[in-house]
């Protein structure tokens, strides 16, 4: 099984899949907790490219698919034909958003990542307005300029927005608590 957390940054995915995971292990099932970009080769290159200046849009995209790649190959499809489950924080849903907003068809993208990647069979959606994020993550300093950075996550979050009648898709509630956020994606995970 594959089991997907997307949201905006400040949406709680890290945690909420990490408690995820230990709810899942408790229960005796085999769990594989993961995330994207990966620290794999490509993975690393695009977080260092975050830090370095940014890559052409075209080469970011290059090196998510990259990266996604070998990700499926050697984690995400082995564990699941092992009868394991996989959770990720971060998969193709994100590239759709975030390199959308950088102005790539998410079609496209979806198009070109479906060709390889397995489709989720849980996709959770955790939605915050992005002003509630904002707030949550603080508006960093020397970065993109706020406004820049608000239109961008407003994107993503429409994008994933859009995703919610996908029928492998549930959109959970972001700005209540992290008990509650837990609890909601609990009711939607069948193991
Ligand atoms: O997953 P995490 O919150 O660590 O992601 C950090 C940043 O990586 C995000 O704020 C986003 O700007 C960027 N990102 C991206 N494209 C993706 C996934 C993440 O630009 N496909």
């Amino acid at each position: 099984k594959l089991i997907v957390i997307e949201g905006i940054d400040g949406t709680g995915k890290s945690t909420q899949a990490r408690m995820l995971a230990e709810q899942l292990r408790s229960q005796g099932l085999q769990v594989k907790q993961s995330f994207e970009p990966t620290n794999g080769p490509w993975g690393s290159k695009l977080r260092a490219s975050a830090t370095s200046g940014r890559l052409s849009i075209e080469e970011e995209l290059e090196l998510f698919l990259k990266d996604r790649r070998q990700h499926v190959d050697e984690l995400i499809q082995p564990t699941i034909s092992s009868g394991g489950i996989v959770i990720l924080d971060r998969y193709y849903f994100s590239t759709m958003a975030y390199q959308g907003a950088r102005g790539i068809d998410p079609l496209e993208i979806r198009q070109a990542n479906e060709s390889f990647a397995p489709q989720p069979d849980l996709l959770l959606i955790l939605d915050l307005p992005v002003d509630l994020a904002l707030e949550r993550v603080g508006v960093r300093d020397g970065q993109a300029n706020e406004f820049e950075q608000r239109d961008s996550l407003q994107f993503c979050r429409d994008l994933f927005l859009s995703l919610q009648d996908e029928p492998f898709a549930k959109l959970v509630d972001a700005s209540r608590d992290i008990d509650e956020v837990h609890r909601q994606i609990m009711e939607n995970v069948t193991v």
